[in-house]
């Protein structure tokens, strides 16, 4: 077992993370060292760029087609209500290692990869907020003949170019609402940019899954399922949604980072809205999961 492999849910602060900290009000603040240009344009022409690991798991079956090497890097842009791994909100928080290093464990993994028909997921976190060392490990990735995910909340598409693009054989990405009102309370964040990312893959062609997480009280609301579900049913190259149930396996983190959160008392979906949720989706047409 590798020492950066861990649970995608074991809490993971390191300790310049943690320094960082004790500078801001609130641990949901955005960090310097999270938009930190200068670092990220070094990473573009660095040779052996560094990146910032949370963990990464293999054998995966839910983050792609076929068994997947999930590797979840650090930072993120939203502050979604109920993100299980608000550790990763900051990119510092995250173990520094060098492409070549990342290449190499990747690698070791490349025949049971290809054999199970599955690939290489970058997860988080938002893995674009790491723009040059995501899209080098996709190019890597592709050029070894891996297949590649990108898990995605689509808010920093925009800094991914057409050609970045034809690296990722496929997108998970998450629509966390369909209002955008909703969206704003959700994450933080407007919606429109993951609109324009998602229409711009359609545009493309290039595949995706889009990912709903379902909480009750928050997103069930049914006009808002019927706004992202007509979203969904205009996208061309769309393969897939589907439903994630909301569940509180990270609510132990929000506690131990001092998070306030505000969804303790809500519970899983009862199997009746999960249906009426799919079937609001299947009425367009669409295949659900
Ligand atoms: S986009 Fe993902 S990692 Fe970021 S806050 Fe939302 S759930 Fe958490």
């Amino acid at each position: 077992m590798d020492t950066l492999a861990h649970s995608r849910y074991e809490l993971h602060v390191e300790r310049e993370g943690a320094q960082e900290r004790k500078k801001h009000k609130s641990y949901a603040d955005v960090y310097f060292s999270d938009i930190d240009e200068a670092e990220e344009i070094a990473a573009e022409t660095a040779e052996d760029p560094v990146g910032y690991v949370h963990s990464f798991d293999v054998g995966s079956t839910v983050d792609g087609p076929g068994i997947r090497f999930t590797l979840f890097l650090t930072g993120c842009p939203l502050r979604c209500l109920y993100c299980h791994n608000p550790d990763t909100w900051h990119k510092r928080n995250g173990r520094a290692i060098r492409l070549s290093r990342m290449l190499k464990k990747i690698a070791k993994y490349e025949r049971v990869l290809k054999i199970s028909g599955g690939g290489l997921t970058i997860s988080g976190g938002e893995p674009v907020q790491q723009h040059a060392f995501t899209t080098r490990i996709f190019k890597h990735c592709k050029a070894m003949g891996i297949h590649t995910c990108l898990d995605t909340s689509g808010r920093l598409g925009a800094s991914l170019s057409d050609a970045e693009l034809m690296d990722i054989d496929l997108n998970l990405l998450d629509i966390k609402s369909g209002d955008p009102q909703i969206y704003q309370r959700v994450t933080g964040q407007p919606l429109e940019p993951t609109l324009a990312y998602a229409r711009r893959l359609s545009d493309l062609g290039r595949p995706m899954w889009v990912r709903y997480v379902l909480v009750p009280g928050l997103t069930d609301g049914h006009d808002n399922i019927e706004k992202v579900a007509d979203i969904c049913a205009g996208l061309k190259s769309l393969e897939r949604v589907e439903i994630l149930k909301f569940h509180q396996m990270g609510a132990d983190k929000w506690a131990k980072l001092g998070i306030d959160y505000q969804l303790a008392d809500t519970q899983p979906p009862a199997p009746e809205l999960v249906e009426r949720v799919r079937e609001q989706f299947r009425s367009r047409g669409l295949k659900v999961f």
